[in-house]
């Protein structure tokens, strides 16, 4: 069991920490060498999808990640990963990997103001504590793709397939369960792909 983490730009010690905590683990990702070792899942953490959309491309490491999660490899975005795994970006002719049908809204909540916190409802999982910091949401749900959280109205947390993005930093709150919840989906999709190879 191996989890790769996006490891460019942003916040993906936090994610590293919490995969510890779990006992899980972890590659850091940071050319495309690292990408060699099979891996049962990918986190793409927050920061500055800009700066992480550009380092992708100088690193080489666009192509093959784009292909691994088309292919199916279990994804958790949290914030500026959730804009790269958006098919459309509001107000924006770029996007990045574009695997998830949605549409989000940068900055939505305002740039400066915009760093909140709050418990609210996650599918199947009970109040989440969740923070916001310069976070997206999402204006568009497309076909197959399933809210999982809403907050003030605003979808704030999507599935689509193995894909999982989030507005919000569940790696900077202590509750360890959507981790764990993405940790076992990882695990899921090993044991399938282990029993289609048998057959
Ligand atoms: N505002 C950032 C962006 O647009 C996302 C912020 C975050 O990841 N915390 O990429």
């Amino acid at each position: 069991m191996k989890i790769g983490i996006l490891a460019v730009q942003g916040a993906f010690a936090e994610h590293a920490a919490v995969l510890e905590r779990l006992d899980v683990p972890c590659k850091e990702i940071r050319q495309r060498g690292d990408l060699e070792e099979p891996l049962d899942g990918l986190i793409l953490p927050g920061g500055e999808s800009t700066v992480q959309g550009k380092l992708l491309r100088a690193l080489g490491l666009f192509e093959p990640m784009r292909e691994m999660i088309q292919s199916g490899l279990p994804v958790l975005a949290t914030c500026a990963g959730m804009i790269l795994l958006a098919g459309e970006i509001d107000g924006q002719g770029t996007r990045y990997f574009a695997t998830m049908p949605m549409t989000v809204r940068r900055n939505a909540y305002g740039r400066q103001l915009g760093s909140f916190h709050v418990e609210a409802e996650f599918a199947d999982a009970g109040k989440i504590p969740m923070t916001f910091i310069r976070a997206p949401y999402v204006t568009r749900v497309g076909e197959g793709a399933l809210t999982l959280a809403k907050v003030d109205g605003h979808v704030v947390a999507v599935r689509f397939k193995n894909q999982v993005a989030l507005s919000f930093h569940p790696e900077l709150d202590g509750d360890l369960r959507l981790h764990r919840r993405f940790v076992s989906m990882c695990r899921e999709r090993t044991a399938q792909a282990e029993r289609q190879a048998v057959r």
